[in-house]
């Protein structure tokens, strides 16, 4: 780069050119890329229980642009046309990402014909006409407990919303960092959450004096997890004792199952790849039987562990089949 110091005005301004050309070929190619990989779900062998989570963890994305590639390529899949756009300089990722709720088969050649060459200031003007029954307010989103793993924290992406597997609004999203271990939290909640929040300030009124809102939601979200907890892992102080085998079989997993399983995998998917990278997405986390129930697997510790919900339905389409698997969904 020592060498641009010395380069002539001329030489400069021509190579600018061609890197940034260079650039929009390779952004071209790996939304096409990104787009097959997700809609064959491919993340899901290589331990991620998602595509933001593989954009973010194994290649080193900031959110904001996991998801937005994410959404280009999804409308890409859709209308190959935009890779073309995007190849010619015609239509910026920020634009596709925009434009993408909002194309059609019908309205797109036209939409996207409009959208060539044109400001983010342009295209949202262009979009307010196309859909101009649709709230242009950023979307409120609710708060979920994700934990930030790079599961359903889907969005920290500017007020948009990525549909399909991709994370909810993480923890992490939602809180800005003050100093060490203290965060502002921004949520939005709705009337009875914020009546809920006054009565207990009243109530906690000895307690906390000075009203603080924030204790109070400390301690509130102290109880929920407590109380989570004990529900889902079963943690009980006493185990009660293992009840008797009973002859007929029963697909209710024991508590005391539930609990040492919950406790061996520390609350965490543990799919592994074939690389022996562990997925460890605390995102939707359910019981998984190694040889299925319905294969006379049992339940027991050595045969039950646990895996997000991308990595359970995965293990179940490999084991039953894909086309089983969509129409058991389905009925249910
Ligand atoms: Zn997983």
């Amino acid at each position: 780069m020592a060498s641009l110091r010395r380069a002539k005005k001329r030489q400069l301004l021509r190579e600018l050119s061609q890197v940034v050309n260079e650039d929009r070929e390779n952004t071209a190619k790996m939304l096409a890329y990104m787009g097959e990989i997700d809609r064959r779900r491919l993340y899901l062998e290589d331990s991620y229980p998602s595509m933001f989570a593989m954009c973010t963890k194994q290649f080193g994305m900031s959110e904001a642009i996991a998801g937005k590639r994410i959404r280009a390529s999804r409308a890409a899949c859709r209308f190959p046309r935009i890779l073309e756009m995007i190849r010619r300089g015609e239509l910026h990722l920020s634009g596709v990402h925009q434009l993408a709720g909002h194309l059609t088969q019908e309205n797109h050649e036209e939409v996207l014909q409009r959208a060539k060459h044109r400001s983010m200031r342009e295209i949202e003007v262009l979009i307010a006409e196309i859909s101009p029954q649709v709230d242009r307010e950023p979307v409120l989103r609710e708060l979920v407990m994700d934990g930030g793993d790079g599961t359903p924290g889907e969005d920290g992406f500017e007020g948009t919303v990525v549909s399909g597997p991709v994370p909810a609004s993480s923890v992490k999203n939602l809180t800005i960092p003050l100093s060490p271990r203290r965060y502002r939290l921004h949520v939005t909640i709705g009337q009875q959450a914020k009546d809920a929040l006054e009565e207990l300030r009243d109530l906690l009124s000895h307690q906390i004096p000075d009203g603080d809102s924030a204790i109070v939601v400390e301690k509130a979200l102290a109880l929920l997890l407590a109380e989570t907890k004990k529900r889902r892992s079963a943690t009980v102080k006493k185990p009660r004792a293992k009840t008797k085998k009973s002859a007929k079989r029963t697909r209710v997993i024991p508590a005391h199952v539930w609990r040492s399983v919950f406790e061996r995998d520390g609350g965490r998917c543990a799919f592994i790849d074939e690389n022996g990278r562990r997925c460890g997405s605390a995102w939707q986390v359910e019981l998984h039987h190694c040889v299925p129930y319905s294969r006379e697997g049992p339940h027991s510790v050595e045969n039950i562990q646990l895996r997000c919900r991308a990595h359970n339905q995965f293990e179940a389409e490999l084991e039953f089949g894909e086309a089983f698997m969509a129409e058991r969904r389905q009925s249910a």
